[in-house]
Order: structure tokens, then sequence, then C-alpha cells
């Protein structure tokens, strides 16, 4: 891995020393740390007066231990701790609703981002592997028919740090049970490569060894297909899975299921996953969620290992996951099995994605949804299973 050098000129840490002062004066708001980044987060405490080895030990609290508040840094001293927490504060998420599958192996929280907005987060504990599934966006504007916070339409970005917290969140969380986060997907709410560049401030903090420290082949990101942004992925030094929602072996059909394929239609979808494939050689994941008698007979199997032959690639099929909204059905098992012979018969690496969380409305957005009905006085539907 590539390491980064950052360097900052006597205008960054004016304007940073302004931004704090002004906060500390006028708007009385505190500093978030997890919205600084490391050389932001080492010219508040040079303009502090402090040595820069107290930005490590800071940065090391917040990404290495999980600190919560600033009385858990017990290498710095008290005087320099009650200054923090003074002017700064660490704002993790707060939960609005918890839910636990029957098997404790899946924990889904929806968190309130402060104002009106709410996202989602997935735990899912599966041997020894504690994946979490994060959020980008809060709503998202791909508008995918079948999906839950496509339904929603697009509310904001969130920030690096907001992405971070979620995953800083889940993992003091984990230590409290000796577990740790092995693996993080950007597959919650909204579409990653739409908020480029906050995503990617999240990738490297999760990536960085003074920081988080997980590696980059421990993540991936999931994406409707935006061509130019997974050309610039590819050129990324971290190495980031990629995953696919194609979930349509043709364009006439994608231009229904994921309305984005207008924009950037297959052939410059397939050409941009086979360059990324070329530069960082690392297997592409598909994902293609199976709906009931629209893209999952022989016909449809066929059309997509046509697609995909001589791909490095991996298909993971999920029977849809119904949401109240939409007019689209999961596919029965048989008609799943029998897609995933067809592929397999075809010398397509496929596997069918058990459908875990299913009793906690682990669909994208679909918690969301739910607590919002139960919130709002709207009429109540029965759970879709
Ligand atoms: N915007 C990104 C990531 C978020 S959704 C993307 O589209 O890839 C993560 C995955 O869940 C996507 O493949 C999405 O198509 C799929 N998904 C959304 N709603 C679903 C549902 N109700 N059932 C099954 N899969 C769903």
């Amino acid at each position: 891995m590539r390491k980064k050098v950052y360097f900052f000129s006597i205008f960054d840490a004016a304007w940073i020393q302004w931004r704090f002062l002004f906060c500390e004066r006028y708007i009385m708001t505190k500093q978030n740390l997890l919205d600084l980044n490391k050389p932001d987060l080492t010219a508040m405490l040079a303009e502090m007066g402090e040595p820069a080895f107290r930005a490590k030990q800071v940065w090391a609290w917040l990404y290495r231990h999980h600190a919560a508040n600033f009385d858990e840094m017990t290498n710095l001293s008290k005087p320099l701790r009650a200054k923090l927490a003074a002017r700064a504060e660490i704002a993790l998420p707060s939960p609005v609703a918890v839910l636990t599958s029957g098997d404790d192996e899946t924990v889904k929280t929806l968190f309130n981002l402060g104002g009106t907005e709410e996202i989602e987060v997935v735990l899912m504990r599966y041997d020894k592997r504690r994946t979490l599934c994060i959020s980008t966006q809060a709503g998202c504007a791909m508008a995918c028919p079948f999906c839950a916070t496509g339904q929603m339409g697009f509310r904001r970005n969130l920030s690096a740090g907001e992405i971070v917290s979620q995953v800083l969140y889940y993992a003091r969380m984990l230590r409290s049970t000796d577990e740790k986060v092995t693996n993080i997907v950007f597959m919650g709410m909204g579409e990653p490569l739409a908020n480029y560049a906050a995503t990617w401030e999240a990738v490297h903090r999760l990536n960085d060894p003074d920081g988080f420290g997980l590696g980059a082949r421990h993540m991936t990101l999931s994406t409707v297909g935006l061509v130019p942004a997974i050309r610039q992925m590819s050129r990324e030094p971290e190495q980031v899975g990629l995953a696919v929602s194609l979930h349509a072996p043709n364009d006439p059909l994608r231009d229904e299921l994921v309305p984005v394929n207008r924009r950037y239609p297959l052939a410059m979808l397939m050409d941009a996953v086979r360059d990324y494939i070329t530069i960082t050689h690392r297997r592409v994941t598909f994902e293609y969620a199976l709906m009931d008698g629209k893209n999952d007979s022989p016909r449809h199997a066929d059309e997509l290992a046509t697609l995909l032959r001589g791909l490095l690639c991996h298909v993971n099929l999920i029977p849809l996951n119904p949401t109240d909204g939409s007019p689209y059905g999961g596919s029965p098992a048989e008609r799943v099995y029998a897609f995933r012979d067809r592929l397999q018969a075809a010398g397509i690496p496929v596997t069918v994605r058990i459908r875990r969380g299913i009793d906690i409305q682990a669909g994208c957005g679909q918690l969301r949804a739910k607590h919002r009905r139960e919130n709002s006085g709207a009429p109540k539907t029965a759970p879709t299973e």
C-alpha cells in the first residue's frame, strides 16, 4: 500500500485556526473530531500549542481504540483533556431503533444523524467474520424501483466522519464482547460512488495503519454502475473490492430495474469493469436480485452467462426482499436454484446469498421505512415475510 504524505501550507493553518476560533467565539458549537482529517486534526492541536505527536495520539484514540470521550484518552494530561472537551466532541451516531435476528447473528441499527435524517447499519456475524454494512448517503438518487432507499429519494450525502462513525460505533460495541470488525461493505443506504470524496476519505481512515487499520481487501464497495467513478476507483492505491448491482442481463430490462443504465448502458459498464479487472487483478462481484417472473427465466440466465463469459467475476444471487412500495416479488426457491444451476453449467462462478436478516428488515432502507410508518401514525402494513 502506498503511504500518503500530507503537506499543508501556512494558508491552510491560518484558515483552520480562523475556523476554530470563529466556531468557539460565535457559534459555540463544538468541533466534531470525526469531521477532521489527519492534517486538520494536526492543525487544531498545533493551534492549541501541542506538539505534532499529540495529533497521532488523539488519532489513535479515535480510530484504533474507538474512544467515545476525552476521559478515555489516558495518555493525555488532564488539563489537555479538559481543553479538548471544552472545544471539541466525538459525535458517534445515536441509535433510534435496534433489531436483532432470532439467532443474534444479524443486528440492524437505525441511526439518527442529528437532524431529521436516519441511516441504517447492519452487522452480520458469520463464523469468525464480523461484517459491517454501512451507509454513505441518507436516501439515494438512483431510483431503483425495487429498493426501499431508492423509493425515498435523495436526502443528502454523509460526511466522511458520518461514514466512519458507523464503524466506530459498532467497533466499540463489539469490543465489549472481544469481537472485532473484520470486513466492511459499502452496501447500506445510498450510492457510494455518487459521494466519492467522502467515501474515499472514509476508506483512507479505515485503512490507515495509524488509524482503524483494516486492510482494503477486507472492504467492498457496491455500486449501481457509475462508469466514470468505477474508472477512478480502479486507479486508487487502496484495493477496495468492487461489487456491481447488475440485476438484469440486457439494456431494456436494466433500464427499468436500474434506471442509471440509461446513462451508462451495459456495454459501457462492462468495458469499465473489464478495465478495472485488468488494472487491479481483482475479481468483481455482480449482484443479481432475482425477481419473480421479471429477470429469473432460463433465457435471462443464458443472457447473463454470455455477458459475463471470460470475466474474472463471481455472481451473487439474492432472492429479492420485497418492499411495500414496489410491484416486484422475490423468486421462489426452485427458480433461484434453477437459475444458479444454469449459470454454473455455463462456467460462471455463482452463489446464492442466504436471506439472512430478513426477519429484521435487513434489505436496503427497509428498517427506516418500517420505523417511519410506525412512528408517523401512517397505516401500518404487515411485515413482508
Ligand atoms: N447503491 C449501491 C449500494 C446500496 S444497495 C448499489 O446499488 O449497489 C446494496 C445492494 O442491495 C444492491 O445490490 C441493491 O440492488 C440491493 N438491494 C436493494 N434493495 C433490495 C431488496 N429489496 N432486495 C434485495 N436486494 C436489494
